[in-house]
């Protein structure tokens, strides 16, 4: 009993963050079907993640490799994985091979992982990954991401050096605990513009990942295209064990 009680409140917060999401794109005068929201699951229990399903969610998002690997053969094959954050260059293999479906890697920083990204889903024989490049807006060393300034050469390198990966956008984690400040959301979008010019791609087509359950709504009024919302959803987080 009390577990169904909690499986209603995330499908209830769900719908209201659904809500919020269309209320924010609205005020600026942008289409509400144009923002994705990222059910992010890590650390929640499977029957939680089925009940948002069961509801019509699709897109899931987590950001520990073992946990997406034990939870996603459990689950339905159409879900839309996101993987978010830093991704160890070790771990890839591993993900690709157990989430051959994956959807998204939200969080390439490197030219190394970005090498490793496109040699795993290469051998795996699927269609193109989505991915987007990590920048950290926030100055902090604390926090993954290249700078602001080298996104472009990292994105030359993905469109030139990487065909089994798809270069979608870009994507930032704002200041500490995730109430990111607009300054870090504009730098992200000025880092669209210029990854945009310098590759010579129109920029509508492309995705800004930024907002999470702090502040997605002030993300969404500022451009954002993905919002990455865990504890809104789910409850907050408890961290038992190390994970990686
Ligand atoms: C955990 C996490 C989120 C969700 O954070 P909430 O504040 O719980 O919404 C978003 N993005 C990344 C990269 C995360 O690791």
């Amino acid at each position: 009993m009390a577990a169904q009680a909690m499986e209603g409140v995330a499908v209830t917060a769900l719908r209201s963050v659904m809500g919020r999401v269309q209320q924010a794109a609205e005020r600026v005068g942008r289409d509400p079907g144009l923002v994705r929201v990222v059910a992010v699951s890590k650390t929640k229990p499977i029957s939680l993640i089925r009940q948002l399903y069961d509801a019509g969610h699709r897109c899931f998002g987590e950001n520990y490799v073992q946990e997406l690997l034990d939870k996603s053969p459990q689950l339905p094959d159409d879900i839309e994985w996101h993987y978010i954050g830093h991704l160890q260059t070790n771990k890839v293999k591993s993900l690709l091979a157990t989430v051959p479906h994956l959807s998204m890697v939200e969080g390439v920083d490197s030219q190394k992982l970005a090498n490793h990204l496109d040699r795993a889903v290469s051998a795996i024989g699927r269609k193109p990954l989505e991915v987007l490049l990590q920048v950290n807006t926030s100055g902090e060393t604390s926090k993954s991401g290249v700078e602001p300034l080298a996104c472009v050469e990292l994105a030359k390198h993905v469109k030139s050096e990487c065909p089994n990966l798809e270069f979608r956008g870009l994507m930032t984690i704002g200041m500490p605990d995730y109430s990111s400040t607009p300054e870090n959301f504009k730098t992200l979008s000025n880092c669209l513009d210029a990854v945009c010019k310098a590759l010579g791609i129109a920029e509508e087509q492309f995705e800004l990942s930024m907002g999470m359950s702090g502040d997605y709504e002030l993300a969404i009024e500022m451009g954002s295209t993905n919002v990455r919302i865990g504890s809104t959803i789910f409850g907050p987080r408890e961290y038992p064990k190390k994970q990686g």
